[in-house]
């Protein structure tokens, strides 16, 4: 059974979903990445993160081909580009992102980062997103404590619904302070980067416990993540093999042990960090 978090709507999405970014390439490596998704859904990672950005509407194009006639059972997640996220901008983009997504209808749409335009501005554009019934939800990505603090200070007060981060077991700042704000306040946490782009699948610290519970290094990482209340955790692969291996990892259930063995080979953060981004 795939992990659940709930969104502050009530609703239910995996705890595990897939990653897309540099996929989408085209050539002979497209069919395998598209089986590549498609057996993440089969295995229960029903939620996929893409974005405008990534390789020009590429990713997207290529979810779009992934998820042909089985549209209804995937989250579909994409994100605007900053200097797309004006009024009038982000309506546009948004009916773009539908277009290469094969789709009317996405489930979450995130502003990819902070960029110039006032985020009143931004916000106003998701609810007409909504109302409109192009998307259901809205978030934000790259945002730190600060820029969430912006967020709830607009009025009426945003219903974000999620913020993506980089979080992976090198990469633990967020736990100090804006994974709890954004625990305290029902927006959930997801983690990109989760493989520390692949940095952590090899790491010693992890192969111990890899072994003891039958599963790859990767699984761990992945498994440390969405062990956290309101964590998502959307790692990449181009490989049906590697996405099976990851899918494990919703299955693995860190004892006290394995957590303190973590915690002396990655250490939790004891101040306040910038927010790291890729
Ligand atoms: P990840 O941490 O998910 O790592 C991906 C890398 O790890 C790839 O090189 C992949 O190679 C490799 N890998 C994956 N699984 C395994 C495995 N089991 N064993 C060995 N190697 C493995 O990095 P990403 O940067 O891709 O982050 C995940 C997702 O987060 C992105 O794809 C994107 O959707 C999102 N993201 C969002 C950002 C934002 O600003 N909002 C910024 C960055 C990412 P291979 O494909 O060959 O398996």
């Amino acid at each position: 059974m795939m992990r659940q978090v709930t969104l502050n709507t009530g609703e239910t999405v995996p705890a595990l979903g897939l990653g897309t970014w540099q996929m989408g390439t085209g050539g002979p490596d497209e069919a395998g990445q598209i089986r590549a998704i498609q057996t993440g859904v089969d295995l229960g990672m029903k939620l996929i993160d893409t974005a405008e950005m990534y390789g020009d509407g590429r990713s997207e194009s290529l979810v779009g081909k992934a998820i042909a006639g089985r549209r209804k059972e995937v989250f579909l997640v994409t994100k605007v580009i900053p200097s797309n996220a004006s009024r009038l901008g982000a309506i546009s983009a948004c009916e773009a992102s539908l277009k290469r997504l094969g789709t009317d209808m996405i489930d979450l749409y995130l502003l990819h980062w902070r960029g110039r335009f006032p985020l009143a501005e931004t916000v106003e554009a998701f609810e007409e997103l909504k109302t409109s019934g192009k998307i259901r939800h809205y978030g934000v990505s790259n945002f730190d404590a600060g820029h969430i603090k912006q967020l709830g200070a607009l009025s009426p007060k945003p219903v974000c619904a999620a913020n993506q981060v980089q979080y992976n077991l090198a990469d633990r700042g967020i736990e100090f302070d804006l994974l709890p704000d954004c625990q305290r306040q029902e927006i959930v946490i997801m983690a990109y980067c989760p493989l520390g782009q692949g940095g952590l699948v090899n790491h010693p610290a992890l192969a111990p416990l890899a072994r003891k519970h039958g599963v790859t290094s990767a699984a761990i990482a992945l498994a440390f993540l969405i062990l956290r209340p309101g964590v998502i955790a959307i790692p990449k692969s181009a490989a049906a093999s590697r996405v099976t291996e990851n899918a494990k990892a919703a299955g693995v259930t860190l004892d006290e042990a394995d957590l303190a063995a973590i915690d002396a080979a990655f250490p939790p953060p004891k101040r306040k960090m910038p927010l790291a981004m890729t």
